[in-house]
């Protein structure tokens, strides 16, 4: 299966894409958490990558385009994949219908931009292997540390108040004009993000199997 989950920073894409990655088997392919990967490991892209992302700016397309080319060409995207946080403009679209690839689904998660700003205030996120968790609605088993690898969860810098304001307009200008090149296609399945986790991942389900 591939798939493509869209939606503003913060709507619930890295937790739905965690789940439909270990019902389906088939790898989350994050952006973001590649380039803040190559951020802490100093390489030229995240380098390149770090003002931008620390300003809640997009990182140019060539770049991203770049670091998903590559990601695709592994082995374990052979069968499916999901992305998150990929494509984020039109050109990234279109780069990814000129690799070739077929979708299955593009699932738009909808939150409105007040509940998105509440949100972030409580994300947190593993330092170490990048699993996601919220102060009060995904809370990890020991307050600060990861259930998956024991690490210290941390604040992302650009989940601050106005980082993230910047980020939804950036969201509003250049992201959201791909529910409607999405929607052309008869793909696009559109899940109410403002649910509880459970509802919001049954309603995920049951828009990847309709
Ligand atoms: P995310 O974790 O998906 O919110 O991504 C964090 C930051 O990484 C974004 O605010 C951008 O600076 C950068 N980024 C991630 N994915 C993309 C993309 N597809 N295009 C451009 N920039 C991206």
């Amino acid at each position: 299966m591939k798939l493509i989950l869209l939606g503003a920073p913060g709507a619930g894409k890295g937790t739905q894409a965690e789940f439909i990655s270990e019902k389906y088997n088939i790898p989350m392919v994050s952006t973001g958490n590649m380039i803040r990967e190559a951020l802490k490991n100093e390489t030229e892209l995240g380098l390149k990558a770090k003002s931008f992302m620390d300003a809640g700016q997009l990182v140019p397309d060539e770049v991203v385009i770049g670091i998903i080319k590559e990601r695709l060409d592994n082995e374990d995207c052979k069968n499916g994949f999901i992305l998150d946080g990929f494509p984020r403009t039109i050109p990234q679209a279109e780069a990814l219908d000129k690799m070739g690839i077929e979708l299955d689904k593009v699932v738009d998660f909808e939150v409105p931009d007040e509940a998105i700003i509440a949100r972030m205030s409580g994300r947190r996120v593993c330092g170490a292997c990048g699993s996601s968790y919220h102060t009060q609605f995904k809370r990890p088993e020991k307050d600060g540390v990861c259930d998956k690898c024991g690490a210290e969860l941390v604040q992302r810098k650009d989940d601050h108040p106005d980082t993230v304001k910047e980020r939804l307009r950036v969201y509003h200008e250049q992201t959201e004009p791909l529910k409607d090149y999405y929607a052309k296609t008869g793909k696009l399945r559109i899940v109410d993000g403002q649910n509880d986790i459970a509802a919001i991942t049954k309603a995920t389900f049951a828009a990847l199997e309709d």
